[in-house]
């Protein structure tokens, strides 16, 4: 994502209610933030969030935690948000590196992964959410049945994702080339990328994942 810093971002992400701004006091104990135990399902590197702030408001019964690196970005989520009366949903302004100092062992449900930055170049590798390296933090935030669903219109950062997985200890459990025709599209949200991405012409690529 082209990202140009927007003075203040930080202050105001700081100053929002829905933003976490301590999410490790939560550790092992989301029941508490939320205020039930409700299964907790994440997207990392949610951009504008409206594909996660969508399912907060499909399904009551699921907490949702949007996590998005740069303050920048966050800022527009979080003006979405304000117009919306939701309890099951709150952003976390933190680099997905760390999410085990924010998750206990198996605290998470679900992981979404939608339109996740490239990475073209080998030496960068270590970067793409897809990468062993990301695979190992989330096998020991996600619960042991839990799934991992990967969307993009990115075929080569796809046909890494299909071998990186498997090589990480993972199976693939479903994938498609062209979700928009494909049985996998049933109850489909559109993410902001999918939606521009696919409007250029571009398939649209997914992928689950689980142990
Ligand atoms: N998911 C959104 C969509 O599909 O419209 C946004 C996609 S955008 C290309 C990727 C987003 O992931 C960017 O906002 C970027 O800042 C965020 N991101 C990339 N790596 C991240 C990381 N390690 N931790 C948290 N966010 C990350």
């Amino acid at each position: 994502m082209r990202l140009r810093h927007i003075p203040g971002s930080e202050e105001t992400v700081a100053a929002s209610p829905y933003v976490i701004g301590q999410p490790q006091q939560y550790q092992g104990n989301f029941q508490k933030l939320f205020g039930n135990d409700n299964p907790i399902e994440i997207e990392i590197g949610m951009g504008k969030g409206k594909f996660i702030m969508e399912l907060a408001k499909n399904n009551p019964q699921t907490n949702y935690l949007g996590i998005e690196r740069y303050p920048s970005v966050l800022l527009r989520a979080i003006a979405k948000r304000e117009d919306l009366n939701l309890s099951n949903i709150y952003f976390l302004c933190m680099d997905a590196r760390t999410l085990t100092e924010v998750f206990a062992l198996e605290e998470v449900s679900r992981i979404y992964l939608n339109f996740s930055d490239p990475w073209p170049k080998d030496r960068h590798a270590k970067r793409r959410l897809t990468s062993p390296e990301f695979m190992k933090v989330y096998d020991q935030i996600l619960k042991r049945d839990g799934v991992i669903e990967f969307k993009t219109d990115n075929q080569k950062l796809f046909a890494y994702s299909l071998e990186s997985i498997p090589a990480a200890g993972w199976k693939i459990s479903a994938y498609t080339l062209d979700l928009h025709h494909s049985p996998m599209a049933e109850g489909n949200v559109m993410t902001e990328y999918e939606t521009k991405f696919s409007n250029m012409g571009n398939q649209i690529c997914k992928l689950i994942a689980c142990r």
